[in-house]
């Protein structure tokens, strides 16, 4: 009689660890048991459920057996590739990828859940654009530069297999035509798409062109679902009732079988990047996946990353471009409004030159619309006391606090908490309290004053908090009910509103001042998609921008509509400060509410890291900055400490971390290290 070999199992369990454990598979399951099976192990005098991910060859006669296991496969091969090279390349647990990446389904049949936000035309009708808006006709052909780009589409998509791509179009060059076009060609060939885009309850008029095109095929996913909604979705895409996934991030990990295309909409968006648990980058998946499933991958957009272009100079994305507006609609032109810089910081600011002014009435006379785009929300960003210079701060975060004159707060941008706008100052108790700067509430004020018949409304994250306060905003400015719409980058993504032939900039300088070496990248790129949303109807569109800095290289070229020209110089900087995409970065992170336990860990980071270097040559080429305080050294009541390594390569940075990883508990123990591969935020 022959006896049945043992067999093992590695299981993943979804816990903050880095390793896999081996278990005893009893002979009576054996069958039971694939890659991607749901098991249930004992783990430390617990129970805990874990994934199968692998079989070993060699046997471990210690390890205990398991002690239940469901059939099911939570994960394909291909699945389970990509999971591991997320593990891999952003030094994330297995467990815990697997985790935050597959939701665990509990029956097989999920009741239908109420329709979300923009879930049926019918609903969308009441909800969100008047039918007269809603009619969205295609346009009755591709024009050249259209066709010529799809037929490259369709060559890669016919040789089914891994074609990455870059499509720069301006904006209202026919983009979103493109992706509706090959995603046609993939569904009649039997394939499945995925298109990510930024943000989707953002966007209700690209899900409504998809929807058009493709009735009853569209699954939506995104982080505004409840769970019974995301459960519905998901077993609709597993069951093969859905061939095309839109939605935010999360999106790129839907069960799609057959994969033909991937498009990431906007590709340029920091919301593809996950800021926490894993510190995945969405565009970074879609390559991966494309390559794993064998698919198209489009990264497109008016504003393409530095990363993605210089991938194009690398190979390793194919670029193509439409450089027109669709029937020839010129491009806005815009202006450059230098800002008064010698007025002392005590003078209250301007906020319209007499040149934006004058555009905004002559915007209101002809009936057509004005966006006004000032990214910072409330009245003004500080108070100040004029006889001592005392500015109330966050009593948990190290950040000063918002003034809001409606409802008469301070409120702090960084964990929510107001107090009432104090009448006299803490410190010195005089009445010289001031307010210094301007915010979109403010602009939203002064809006009424000088336009007191002009219907004015903002929209920001204040103003959009109310369950379908955004959707009834944005059906407003549609409906054309609305003739100035002021708010912060919210307005800057993918809407078409066609009657706006002005957007206004009232200070382009809020983002070029942070302390981050993006900051120009994400200036240029917000200033070009706001200046976007001018002109895409029939009437010419302008622009004014405002600014305290109009020599900075950044104006001239969005000025210039120049993105290769930004590009060139941006990259040069980069290059000379030892930047990515030169370089590749690696950030340590500690969040602690002891400041000393927090300082002594990354002070400990730092230790074993030049410990490594010293032993290690290859490694010894690693740059490493800090550790040092965040330039946000305390949000939510937590000290925040980083440390930034800077590797000429991934290898090398990987090979750093799987050294220091081979102590994993010193990186799992309070306080916790927080490690961002390509981190995108450094605040
Ligand atoms: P993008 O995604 O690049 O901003 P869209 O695909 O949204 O551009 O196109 C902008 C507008 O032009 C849309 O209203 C779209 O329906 C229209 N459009 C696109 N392609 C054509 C075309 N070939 N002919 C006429 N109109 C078009
Ligand atoms: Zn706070």
């Amino acid at each position: 009689m022959t006896r049945l070999p043992d067999t093992w199992i590695d299981v993943a369990i979804p816990l903050p660890l880095y390793q896999t454990f081996h278990y005893k598979l009893p002979p009576d399951l054996i069958n039971h048991v694939t890659l991607g099976s749901r098991v249930l192990v004992p783990f430390k005098n617990r129970k805990l459920l874990g994934f199968v991910v692998g079989f070993p060859k060699e046997g471990f006669p210690k390890a205990k057996p398991i002690l239940e296991a469901c059939p099911e496969s939570f994960f394909s091969k291909e699945k389970f590739d990509l999971l591991q090279w997320i593990s891999n390349h952003y030094a994330a647990p297995i467990g815990e990828v697997i985790k935050a990446t597959v939701p665990l389904l509990k029956s097989k049949n999920p009741k239908k859940p109420k329709p979300f936000l923009f879930p049926k035309l019918s609903s969308m009708n009441q909800l969100n654009y008047t039918a007269k808006k809603l009619s969205y006709t295609r346009p009755t052909a591709l024009n050249e530069d259209q066709k010529k780009v799809l037929a490259l589409l369709v060559q890669a998509l016919n040789k089914k297999e891994f074609s990455p791509f870059l499509l720069h179009g301006v904006t209202g060059s026919g983009k979103t035509e493109i992706y509706l076009s090959i995603i046609e060609h993939a569904i009649q060939k039997q394939k499945t798409a995925i298109v990510l885009v930024p943000e989707i309850s953002l966007t209700p008029q690209l899900l409504f062109r998809f929807q058009t095109v493709f009735p009853n095929q569209i699954a939506v996913l995104h982080s505004g679902l409840s769970q019974n909604q995301r459960h519905y979705e998901w077993t609709k895409i597993q069951a093969g009732k859905a061939l095309i996934v839109l939605g935010a991030r999360s999106a790129i990990f839907a069960p799609l079988q057959n994969l033909g295309v991937i498009v990431v909409d906007e590709e340029h968006d920091t919301s593809f990047k996950q800021e926490e648990k894993i510190r995945y980058h969405a565009r970074n998946i879609a390559l991966v996946r494309g390559q794993i499933d064998g698919a198209l991958v489009i990264l497109g957009s008016a504003t393409p990353s530095l990363e993605s272009m210089f991938n194009v100079t690398q190979k390793k994305l194919t670029y193509l471009s439409l450089p027109n507006r669709v029937q020839n609609r010129p491009l806005p032109k815009i202006e450059l409004i230098p800002l008064n810089q010698n007025k002392t910081i005590l003078e209250p600011p301007q906020i319209f030159s007499k040149p934006l002014l004058n555009a905004l009435q002559e915007t209101l006379h002809k009936k057509e619309q004005a966006i006004l785009l000032l990214n910072r929300r409330g009245y003004a960003p500080v108070l100040l006391c004029q006889s001592c210079g005392y500015v109330p701060k966050c009593p948990h975060c190290n950040v000063g606090l918002t003034v809001y004159l409606k409802t008469n707060r301070l409120l702090c941008h960084y964990c929510n908490q107001s107090q009432s706008i104090p009448k006299t100052c803490k410190d010195c108790e005089h009445e010289t309290l001031l307010t210094l700067g301007i915010g979109t509430e403010r602009v939203e004020a002064e809006l009424h004053t000088l336009f007191p018949d002009a219907r004015i409304d903002r929209m920001d994250r204040s103003s959009t908090r109310k369950k379908n306060s955004l959707h009834r905003l944005l059906k407003d400015f549609s409906d054309q009910k609305t003739d100035i719409l002021i708010g912060t980058q919210m307005l800057a993504k993918g809407h078409d509103f066609p009657n706006v032939t002005l957007v206004g900039v009232v200070l382009a300088d809020t983002s070029l001042n942070f302390p981050d070496f993006r900051a120009p990248e994400q200036t240029f790129q917000l200033l070009t998609q706001v200046a976007g949303r001018s002109g895409r109807g029939q009437k010419p569109g302008r622009v004014i921008i405002q600014t305290f800095h109009p020599d900075h290289y950044c104006f001239k070229y969005a000025q210039n509509h120049d993105f290769l020209g930004f590009y060139k110089e941006e990259l040069t900087y980069r290059q000379m400060a030892n930047y990515p995409p030169y370089i590749k970065l690696f950030n340590f992170k500690i969040r602690h509410p002891n400041l000393l336990k927090a300082k002594t860990k990354i002070e400990s980071l730092a230790k074993k890291i030049q410990k490594i270097r010293s032993q290690d040559p290859q490694i010894a080429v690693l740059e490493v900055l800090g550790p040092a305080p965040a330039p946000f050294s305390k949000l939510q009541g937590q000290y925040r400490f980083h440390l930034l390594v800077k590797s000429p390569s991934y290898a090398l940075g990987q090979r750093l971390l799987k050294n220091l990883l081979q102590e994993e508990a010193f990186f799992t123990s309070s306080p916790k290290i927080h490690i961002d591969v390509d981190p995108l935020n450094l605040l």
